[in-house]
C-alpha cells in the first residue's frame, strides 16, 4: 500500500496536517494508535481561532470561560479578570475525534493502527502498522513527545526539556471560570479548566526533581483551600509529559521527513500550552509540502519558534520566580488597570512585550 505522505499520529498536529494535505489533493495516509485518552487541559486561547480556520469550524463541544482568577501563596487570591474574549475549553477526546473527522472528510486515509516499524528504503519509507506494509515518499512524525519518528530520526528529549503534569478530572465546581494557582514552586503552576463535561485540574513543573504524587498533594491542598465547601472527587487522577525545550528543539526535519507538534517540542515553555503550536506547525509543514519545498520547513519553523517563544523565555526568567508571581498577583489584587492589561494579554494578541509595558505603566500610575 502506498501514499505520497504518511503521517504518524492523529492528535492536533497529525490530523491538521492530514486534513490540509489531503485538502490540497496530496495522497495522504494517517496512522492513529488508540492509546486511551490524551491527558490535557483542553484550553485554547482566542488567538488560536484567529489563525486557524480549521479550529473555527470544528464541531466539537466546548465550554467558554470568560473569567480567570490567579492565586499565589504570598499574595492570596486576586479578583477574577474579565476576559475580552473567552478561552475555549474542549473535551480532548471529542476534539481529537472531530479533527480526525476533518482529515477523513478532506480525503486522507485513516488507518486505526499504531506504527510499529519505520525503515528508509532508497528514496521512500517502509512503514509497518497493524501487520501491513506501507510505502510513502514523505514521513511526518506527529506522534507526540515520545513517538517513534523522533526516536528514530532526531534526539529524544532530555529530562530538562520535559515538564510533568499531574492532576485529576473533576466535576467543574464553577463553570465559566478558570483558576490558576502558583503553588508548585519555581516554573510551576496549577490550573482548573472547566470543560463541557468535566474540569481538568492539574499542576505542571519541570520533570527534573518532580514527583507526580507530591505535585498532586499541592494541587489538592490549593483546590480545597480555594473552593471551601466543595467536595472534590479525587478518583480520576492522571499524569503525563509535555515537551518544552524552548528554542532547543533539536532536529525537526531532514531528507524526506519532518516532525510537528509535541514531537518537535513546540509547547509554550511557560504555560505549556501546545495545541495551537501543534496545529500551526502542521499548517506550516503542509504549506511546505504542497509547494514542493519540504526542506524549507525546519528553518521556517525555527523562525516561527523565535517569534512564539523568544519573549516567553525571557518572561519566564523574569516572571516565573516565587517573588515574580507574588508581585503579579498583588498587582492584580490592587490595580484594575493591571487586571485589564492581563485580560488583554491572555485574550491576545498583544504579546508579552506589550503586556510588560502596560503592566509597567499601570504600576507607575499607581506610584509603585
Ligand atoms: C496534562 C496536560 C495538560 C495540557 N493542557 C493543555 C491545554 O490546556 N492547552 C493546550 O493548548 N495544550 C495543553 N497541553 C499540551 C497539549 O496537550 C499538546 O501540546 C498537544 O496535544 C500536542 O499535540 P500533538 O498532536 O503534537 O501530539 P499528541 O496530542 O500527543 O498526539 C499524538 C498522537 O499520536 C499517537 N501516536 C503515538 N505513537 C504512535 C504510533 N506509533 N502510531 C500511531 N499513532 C501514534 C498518539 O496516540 C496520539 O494520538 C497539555 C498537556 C498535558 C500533558
Amino acid at each position: 500500500m502506498t501514499a505520497s505522505v504518511a503521517v504518524v499520529g492523529a492528535g492536533p498536529a497529525g490530523s491538521t496536517l492530514a486534513a490540509l494535505l489531503a485538502g490540497a489533493g496530496i495522497d495522504t495516509v494517517i496512522f492513529h494508535a488508540a492509546r486511551g485518552p490524551k491527558h490535557c487541559g483542553g484550553g485554547i486561547p482566542p488567538r488560536a481561532f484567529d489563525r486557524m480556520p480549521l479550529l473555527r469550524r470544528l464541531a466539537a463541544p466546548r465550554a467558554d470561560a470568560c473569567r480567570i482568577s490567579f492565586f499565589a501563596p504570598g499574595a492570596g487570591a486576586a479578583p477574577s479578570i474579565e476576559l475580552p474574549r473567552p478561552i475555549s475549553v474542549f473535551d480532548r477526546a471529542a476534539f481529537d475525534r472531530a479533527l480526525r473527522g476533518e482529515a477523513e472528510a478532506a480525503g486522507a486515509r485513516l488507518v486505526a493502527e499504531g506504527v510499529r516499524r519505520i525503515e528508509r528504503r532508497g528514496s521512500s519509507w517502509a512503514i509497518e502498522a497493524g501487520g501491513k506494509a506501507w510505502r510513502a515518499g514523505f514521513l511526518a512524525g506527529a506522534d507526540g513527545a515520545t513517538g517513534i519518528v523522533r526516536r528514530l530520526l532526531s534526539t529524544p528529549f532530555s529530562a530538562e526539556a520535559l515538564s510533568l503534569c499531574a492532576g485529576y478530572y473533576l466535576a467543574p465546581p464553577e463553570p465559566g471560570r478558570i483558576s490558576i494557582g502558583f503553588v508548585g514552586g519555581a516554573a510551576s503552576y496549577a490550573w482548573l479548566f472547566p470543560g463541557p463535561s468535566a474540569a481538568s485540574a492539574g499542576i505542571v513543573a519541570p520533570l527534573a526533581g518532580s514527583r507526580g504524587e507530591r505535585l498532586r498533594r499541592r494541587l489538592r491542598a490549593w483546590l480545597e483551600a480555594s473552593h471551601p465547601g466543595v467536595r472534590f472527587d479525587w478518583s480520576r487522577p492522571y499524569a503525563a509529559l509535555v515537551p518544552t525545550p524552548g528554542l532547543r528543539a533539536g532536529r525537526v526535519g531532514g531528507g524526506g521527513w519532518a516532525l510537528a507538534g509535541d514531537a518537535a517540542g513546540l509547547a509554550d515553555p511557560a504555560t505549556r500550552e501546545g495545541i495551537y503550536y501543534s496545529m500551526r506547525s502542521a499548517a506550516l509543514l503542509a504549506r511546505c509540502i504542497v509547494r514542493s519545498r519540504p526542506a524549507a520547513y525546519p528553518a521556517l519553523l525555527r523562525l516561527l519558534l523565535l517569534g512564539w517563544h523568544g519573549q516567553t523565555l525571557l518572561a519566564r526568567r523574569l516572571f516565573f520566580t516565587e517573588t515574580g508571581v507574588e508581585r503579579f498577583v498583588c498587582a492584580l489584587r490592587s490595580r484594575p488597570a493591571a487586571r485589564r492589561a492581563a485580560g488583554r494579554f491572555i485574550a491576545g494578541p498583544p504579546g508579552c512585550g506589550r503586556f510588560a509595558l502596560d503592566f509597567l505603566i499601570s504600576s507607575l500610575r499607581a506610584g509603585e
